[in-house]
């Protein structure tokens, strides 16, 4: 097997009504080619499999960096989904990759309805 390399794994939710601005907004942020991709319904809420899935980017791609993006509205918090609680998971997400992957970068971001994606710090 030969070894390749990618810059980073991007996690998403996987709602359908947010595809297009994630995709542009990839294609605006990252060569194409150069990343791995992931969509988890909840985006960043299930951090232990999503570790898993970094894991995996690290060994086989020796991704740089770790890009998290939650979206307003999710359906899969519920009612529990509030702007704020939203910026915590993130916030908690980059917290334990720094933990796990200190040689990783981590960006997190909170994409509005209407397409904006606010970079959560
Ligand atoms: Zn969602």
């Amino acid at each position: 097997m030969s070894d390749h390399f990618c810059e980073a794994v991007i996690v998403t939710c996987i709602d359908f009504r947010f595809q297009e601005y994630i995709n542009s907004w990839i294609s605006q942020n990252f060569h194409p080619k150069s990343y791995d991709r992931v969509a988890f319904a909840e985006g960043v809420h299930d951090l232990e499999a999503i570790l898993k899935q970094i894991e995996v980017s690290q060994k086989l791609h020796h991704i740089k960096k770790v890009v998290f993006i939650n979206h307003e509205d999710c359906g899969a918090y519920g009612k529990e989904g509030t702007d704020k609680r939203h910026h915590e998971d993130l916030k908690n997400a980059a917290q334990k990759v720094k933990e796990k992957f200190p040689d990783l970068e981590v960006e997190t971001y909170y994409l509005h309805l209407g397409g904006t994606f606010e970079e959560i710090t």
